[in-house]
């Protein structure tokens, strides 16, 4: 198991954490296998998806906005904050990719990214290679 840190500057915000990720699985030395990368928190999450435009991150994250109005859960009555749990469930914690040759094999268009819902914050990636 290995971890990093990332750091949301914004309340909303997308974050390419490819390079980090392709230095670990090359690091760790592994041939064939699988790589899960997970954030353990409640309104963060990982996709894996395009950011060669990184508008498309944006889109993503104006698209939950939509379909995800603030202010009107139960949960904000507790912290304010029960989109950003919402939008995490809906992403999901995790993703996993192959790792093949000693390399993570992402389409040319893939990229691994953390959502951000709730920052500023510091965040942490547990990636698992095996
Ligand atoms: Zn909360």
């Amino acid at each position: 198991m290995c971890e990093f840190q990332v750091k949301a500057t914004r309340k909303l915000q997308v974050i390419d954490i490819t390079p980090r990720i392709r230095e670990i699985v090359a690091r760790d030395g592994l041939e064939e296998g699988l790589c899960c990368v997970f954030v353990p928190h409640a309104t963060a999450a990982v996709a894996i998806n395009e950011n060669a435009d990184p508008q498309i991150g944006e889109d993503l994250q104006e698209a939950l906005a939509k379909a995800v109005p603030q202010g009107i859960w139960r949960h904000d009555r507790i912290d304010n904050n029960a989109a950003a749990h919402i939008k995490a469930a809906i992403l999901g914690s995790s993703e996993t990719a192959p790792v093949t040759r000693g390399q993570l094999l992402l389409g040319t268009w893939q990229s691994i990214m953390l959502l951000e819902f709730d920052g500023p914050r510091e965040r942490r990636v547990v990636v698992q290679i095996g």
